[in-house]
């Protein structure tokens, strides 16, 4: 049966010091605790191998927030799924709408990004979610099945099935403006509908789907009792051990 898991992304917050701090309070918070759910914690880059020493990897999973669309070579700057795997990371987040927005993230580059990561047994956590224009013309749910089949859809069902999705609508993100129960509950149902056209009732029924945007110790709880919610990727929320603790506790 599906993960729940929780998910922190950190985004281009905290020197390494910082970070350290933090995932060392965040060790220390969950070292008596037995969550009910999966966690991960999405560093930026430079922290992942002082990270993935620091904290306990059978409680706390590390994630790359990006990797590059390319195995190795003369592309300065950037830093590969190999790379990402060699520091103890055994997650990458993929697509998500900040790097798609400012850096130009394609599907097609995306779908890349996904066949390295997985070819390097790193599980990509693939954002998909759709702009305020688009829900408020009513083509949310074409927009996040197209973000789906392009990027996904040529992986076999075994290759698919490594994957966790996030369904993050954009104009919740960082806004303090989350989606209802109801309105993640209605695309994470869609989601999984698409999925079992594509795959199959159980590569669909196994596919973790998480919520993002503005999810945080609140309305965590309402949000994971949905049957089709799966957990949480959570941005701001995860700066803070208690905040992200809390979301952890609402499995
Ligand atoms: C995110 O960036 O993935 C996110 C969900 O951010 P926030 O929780 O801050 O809205």
């Amino acid at each position: 049966m599906r993960k729940n898991i929780v998910a922190g992304n950190w985004k281009m917050n905290k020197t390494l010091q910082e970070g350290l701090a933090l995932a060392t309070e965040l060790n220390e918070v969950l070292a008596g605790a037995t969550p009910n759910c999966d966690v991960v914690i999405g560093t930026p880059f430079i922290h992942l191998a002082s990270v993935a020493a620091t904290v306990d990897t059978t409680k706390i999973n590390v994630a790359a927030q990006n990797c590059a669309d390319k195995e190795s070579g003369a592309y300065t700057g950037e830093i590969s799924a190999s790379m990402v795997k060699s520091t103890g990371a055994n997650y990458v987040i993929l697509g998500h709408s900040e790097r798609r927005a400012y850096y130009g993230e394609t599907a097609a580059t995306l779908k890349v990004k996904t066949e390295l990561a997985l070819k390097n047994d790193l599980t990509p956590i693939f954002c998909i979610g759709e702009v305020l224009e688009e829900r408020e013309s009513n083509i949310h749910f074409n927009v996040v099945k197209s973000q789906i089949e392009e990027s996904l859809f040529d992986f076999s069902a075994e290759d698919f099935g490594k994957i966790v999705l996030a369904y993050e609508p954009v104009w919740a993100i960082g806004t303090g403006k989350t989606a209802s129960a109801e309105q993640a509950q209605e695309m994470h149902a869609f989601i999984r509908q698409t999925l079992t056209a594509k795959y199959g009732e159980a590569v669909a029924q196994n596919t973790s789907i998480l919520y993002g945007g503005s999810c945080n110790a609140g309305n965590a709880k309402e949000l994971f009792s949905n049957t089709d919610v799966d957990g949480g990727l959570i941005g701001g929320a995860s700066l803070k051990v208690a905040d992200f603790k809390a979301i952890i506790d609402a499995f």
